[in-house]
């Protein structure tokens, strides 16, 4: 028996303590997903040892039959769940995705313009020791002070001030819908190129559910595994005219040979974002988030002095604001683990507090939709999130565990799978 429990079990007993860690909690960072069966079995698959450097019909190896066709099929998915004229299915994550983007639009040291890292920003959108802050030179805006909303006008005050070459937008900890028709104006005027990270909303855009940054955007990169729900991995969406560039920026500029077998989860993953179930999908994962932004503003949360940012939600997550509440991100964090929901701490902008610690909680609803929650789970798990931030370690932990524990009974997570292996 060459099987992994036998060839080694060290790893297998792991694998099994991860898929039971996921089966046994309730799942809420916002950047996670579950993946179906089909994309495990085809980022499972002999794929992976294939060499395919290269693009479909111009590979620098032999034996590329079978995987041109999967990459074409994934390209082709990929353009038409997003109405776009080209797609690079290959890099290797969201990260390398967004490297490429740079290297294809703009030269090292010209000025970029993105959302701040602590007011939601990704790393890749600027930070000083990430690629982006290193080799381009980076300035950022920020929310509104009152209204905690990115507001184009100060974006554009940005812009005029900095000359960049290139707008970032998307995020990864914000609650809203951005304006990318204003967006794209203020490139415009500027003389910058426009470009978006989608990687946290592309599943609500696939559904039809947010707006898309395609027809605004000169380039738009995404990861596949958040809300989207595919395997760990990046693509970029752009207007024919980019395609060489971004071709030849992806594999060789980049990345070597592309993971053949994550393309064919890629495939998989768009195929299914294009079904009615999907969208039905999106639909609870954000009525979902409404929910629990209601009941993180209710008065016994509130009296302890934590808010939800900007009043509510447009999207799968809520932005749970603790700066004036005794208790930390990171004690927020740690009281929910223990009755098993997992979210992660996050700076919220203008924190006091250092990023170590954070004054904020990003809480996302997508993971528990793909496991079947709809409104009454939601109203479920929201109150016994309120409730725990409200009442802090004195709350009944014990009480409140046995309801996590209800909720993650009635709804099996890969009933079909025995264990990894
Ligand atoms: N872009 C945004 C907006 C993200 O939130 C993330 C992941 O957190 C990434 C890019 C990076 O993706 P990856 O972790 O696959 O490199």
């Amino acid at each position: 028996n060459s099987s992994i429990s036998q060839v080694d079990p060290e790893i297998a007993a792991l694998l099994d303590g991860e898929l039971e860690r996921q089966r046994g909690g309730l799942e809420m960072i916002a950047s996670e997903n579950f993946v179906p069966k089909a994309v495990l079995q085809a980022q499972g698959s002999v794929l992976t040892n294939k060499y395919a450097e290269g693009y479909p019909g111009r590979r620098y190896y032999g034996g590329c039959e079978w995987v041109d066709q999967v990459e074409n099929l994934a390209r082709d998915r990929a353009k038409a769940l997003f109405g776009a004229e080209y797609a690079n299915v290959q890099p290797h994550s969201g990260a390398q995705a967004n490297a490429a983007v740079y290297q294809a639009l703009i030269k090292p040291g010209d000025t970029v313009l993105g959302l701040a890292l602590d007011h939601g920003g990704h790393l890749t959108h600027g930070m000083k020791i990430n690629f982006s802050g290193r080799f381009y030179h980076a300035e950022s805006y920020g929310v509104d002070p009152d209204t905690f909303r990115i507001e184009p006008e100060i974006i554009r005050q940005r812009a005029l001030e900095t000359h960049p070459a290139l707008i970032i937008g998307g995020w990864s900890a914000y609650p809203r819908i951005e304006d990318f028709a204003a967006m794209k104006e203020i490139a415009d005027e500027v003389g910058a190129k426009f470009w978006v990270d989608m990687a946290h909303f592309a599943g609500m855009v696939a559904a039809g559910l947010h707006p898309s940054p395609v027809p605004y955007a000169d380039v738009v990169s995404s990861t596949a595994h958040k809300t989207l729900g595919g395997p760990r991995s990046g693509f970029i969406l752009a207007r024919q005219e980019y395609a060489k560039k971004l071709n030849s920026s992806v594999f060789p500029g980049n990345q070597g040979g592309p993971l053949m077998h994550v393309i064919a989860a890629k495939a998989v993953a768009f195929k299914l974002a294009g079904t009615p179930e999907f969208k039905e999908r999106m639909e609870r994962t954000l009525e979902g988030a409404k929910i629990l932004a209601e009941r993180l503003m209710a008065k016994d949360v509130a009296d302890n002095g934590i808010t939800v940012l900007t009043g509510g939600t447009d999207v799968h997550l809520v932005m749970v604001d603790l700066r004036n509440s005794e208790m930390d991100g990171r004690q927020g964090e740690d009281l929910l683990a223990r009755i098993g929901i997992t979210v992660n701490r996050n700076t919220v902008p203008f924190d006091p507090r250092p990023a170590s610690v954070a004054s904020g909680l990003r809480i996302g609803t997508s993971a528990l939709a793909t496991r079947g929650f709809g409104p009454a789970q939601y109203e479920e798990v929201a109150d016994v999130i309120g409730t725990a931030l409200a009442q802090g370690p004195q709350a009944d932990l014990d009480a409140l565990k046995a309801r996590v524990d209800r909720l993650v009974e009635a709804f099996p997570l890969y009933p079909e799978l025995d264990q990894t292996h």
